[in-house]
């Protein structure tokens, strides 16, 4: 199924209930924790591994998630190409 890409557009919207989500990752190992909506506990995570684990090198990262919506613009604002 094919649609003309001239009259849509994806437009991203980030999922304001769910904001920025923190993930610790332990490079040793490959473990890591679940996401999270507060930095601290992903430090924590890593401050626990290490304790359980000895491993020492972490990877911290901020993730956000989001739904792609198809948009159509109105036929009145397309300008053909001169
Ligand atoms: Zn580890």
């Amino acid at each position: 199924m094919t649609m003309p890409e001239s009259s849509q557009q994806w437009a991203l919207q980030l999922d304001p209930e769910l904001g920025l989500r923190h993930v610790a990752k332990c490079i040793i190992c490959g473990d890591f924790c679940v996401d999270t909506s507060s930095a601290d506990e992903a430090q924590d995570w890593c401050r626990q591994h290490a304790r359980d684990t000895g491993d020492d090198y972490f990877e911290l990262t901020g993730i956000q998630y989001g739904t792609t919506v198809l948009v159509k613009h109105p036929s009145v604002h397309d300008t053909p190409p001169t």
